[in-house]
């Protein structure tokens, strides 16, 4: 393999030169999709793209792809990117480094006069975030099929119904005239902060993302009958407060019983009538199981209904346990992640396997294109927040892999791969 390296100032430079535009005062980033924002950001990276002699093209559902040509136009592409949309307290780092990222490996292909044999393709995904209208990576989920284009374009701005993505995105003059997805891609690379704190606390400036983790979501409502606080002797009671407390705590003992691979949350709880003088008749709450195997997943769902069941008879309530989502987990590409991890260790980079724990965009690539994920250190491994911080040897690091990795798919393509 290669020992090929990019230029880490102009990467930092470009990445804070992007990080202006939706500045909050603490230091973070409010780009939120299909916002006037969003669009100012999307013009600052078309601008480069297009200095960098790549050729842009949108679709309708605002993905933008920047096409640097390979010798074979006829070659499937090789593609490299994330999003630029952000959380409302956001950081400058998530989505953003896997597009900048990309466009530097353009860079450094240019500087060094390296012509590919597949075309590359930088992309910036629309809507990663899902905060302003969920579900969240709609961009790539219709490239990929996940969702219908129609469905995903009349998604409504979960502040302001009356918008949808797709009024947006012509108002910004971002629906595109190019179809969505029903093309080939011949390898799919993204390069995330880890928004986790293993990498930081191993002290490894890169992850090799072996995958993305599994996910099962309940939506859990137990009955049982309101009654005065004060009369109501306790052998009487059918309290469905404490049915639902017993359940959370067995949703938590159950995600220690997996670890350290496993999560299990509860995140969002409604009491009824909550009533300081009420025995509650109803408990509605979500439960959220994570980990990276289908079979664990499957267990904990086992365990989680029994232990529903009988905190629900010990106190005569009813329980009704609904599965809301389920998505299942995503290995990455077997060859591509050794490519990524190949590209670490010939760079010298000490290195790690690690699981997603969160979606990305390269989950739903995943299911049309072999793809794979590199991991960079940010700083307390906290992310979605204005002081998320990553150090730029790590940035300059995961994008020294990216290039190299990038080389060796496109080695790999192959006409109709
Ligand atoms: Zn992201």
């Amino acid at each position: 393999m290669r020992n090929l390296r990019v230029n880490g100032e102009r990467l930092w430079a470009s990445l804070m030169a992007l990080a202006r535009i939706g500045a909050t005062e603490k230091g973070g980033v409010c780009r939120l999709a299909a916002s006037d924002l969003d669009a100012e950001a999307r013009r600052l990276f078309i601008g480069w793209c297009e200095a960098a002699g790549c050729t842009v093209t949108v679709d309708r559902i605002g993905n933008i792809f920047a096409r640097r040509p390979g010798r074979d136009p006829d070659l499937p592409p090789v593609m490299a990117g994330s999003h630029l949309d952000t959380q409302p307290t956001g950081g400058r780092f998530d989505g953003a480094y896997g597009v900048m990222a990309g466009l530097e490996v353009v860079r450094s292909l240019n500087d060094l006069g390296y012509e590919t044999k597949a075309p590359l393709e930088i992309v910036a995904w629309t809507n990663e975030e899902g905060s302003r209208f969920s579900p969240a990576m709609v961009g790539s989920g219709a490239f990929t099929g996940v969702f219908g284009i129609e469905g995903a374009l009349s998604t409504r701005d979960n502040n302001a119904p009356e918008l949808t993505l797709g009024g947006e995105l012509e108002r910004i003059g971002f629906a595109g005239p190019a179809p969505v997805g029903g093309r080939k891609v011949a390898a799919y690379f993204e390069a995330h902060i880890e928004q986790g704190p293993i990498l930081e606390a191993a002290g490894l400036p890169v992850g090799i993302v072996t995958g993305a983790q599994g996910q099962r979501w309940y939506e859990i409502t137990v009955t049982g009958q309101e009654a005065h606080a004060g009369p109501t002797p306790m052998p009487r009671r059918r309290d469905a407060l404490v049915g639902a407390a017993r359940m959370i705590d067995a949703v938590n003992r159950i995600g220690h019983a997996h670890a350290p691979s496993a999560c299990a949350t509860v995140g969002f709880v409604q009491v009824s009538p909550n009533s300081r003088n009420t025995i509650p008749g109803q408990v509605f709450f979500t439960v959220d199981f994570r980990h990276p195997q289908d079979e664990v997943l499957t267990a904990m769902d086992r365990e989680l209904r029994a232990a529903c069941a009988e905190a629900a008879s010990s106190q005569r309530l009813e329980v009704a346990v609904e599965e809301f989502w389920y998505f299942p987990p995503t290995p990455f590409a077997p060859k591509l992640v050794g490519a990524v991890r190949e590209a670490a260790r010939v760079q010298g980079y000490p290195h790690q396997d690690i699981v997603s724990g969160a979606g990305h965009d390269a989950v739903y690539l995943a299911r049309i294109a072999p793809s794979a994920m590199i991991f960079v250190p940010c700083v307390g491994g906290i992310s979605h927040n204005e002081i998320e911080d990553a150090k730029p040897e790590d940035l300059t690091a995961g994008c020294n892999v990216l290039l190299n990795a990038v080389l060796e798919a496109d080695a790999a393509v192959v006409s109709g791969a």
